[in-house]
């Protein structure tokens, strides 16, 4: 299980997770390009809300299939349920207290810029 939370504390998440994160990205498409977060995934019956609910601002754009979680208070970006897959919910992993993000090197990048479902 990890926590994760946002800059100023009022939102919070529990990640049901035990080790290593399952994938870690980077992802090239017009938002992520732009917040520059390194996240990973989980199914969304993993990802809960503890707190704050009611603080977090959900951003869409383009086919506003996706959902872009931020704080309002702060403005940290917090988690998405991604396009490809609405079931999944991707996370900032800077967020988790203890997670130095670093240390991380050759993180694999998503290329969000081509995404499958613009393909026609
Ligand atoms: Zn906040």
């Amino acid at each position: 299980m990890k926590k994760l939370t946002c800059h100023c504390g009022e939102i919070e998440a529990e990640i049901n997770i035990t080790g290593d994160f399952e994938k870690l990205v980077r992802c090239n498409c017009s938002i992520c390009k732009r917040k520059g977060a390194i996240m990973s995934m989980v199914k969304n019956e993993d990802f809960k809300i503890l707190k704050g609910k009611d603080k977090l601002k959900l951003y869409q754009f383009h086919s506003k299939i996706a959902k872009h979680f931020f704080c309002s208070n702060c403005g940290i970006y917090t988690h998405h349920n991604p396009r490809s897959n609405p079931a999944m919910t991707g996370f900032n992993v800077a967020c988790i207290d203890d997670f130095d993000t670093f240390l991380l090197e050759n993180v694999a990048l998503n290329d969000g810029k081509n995404h499958p479902l613009d393909k026609k």
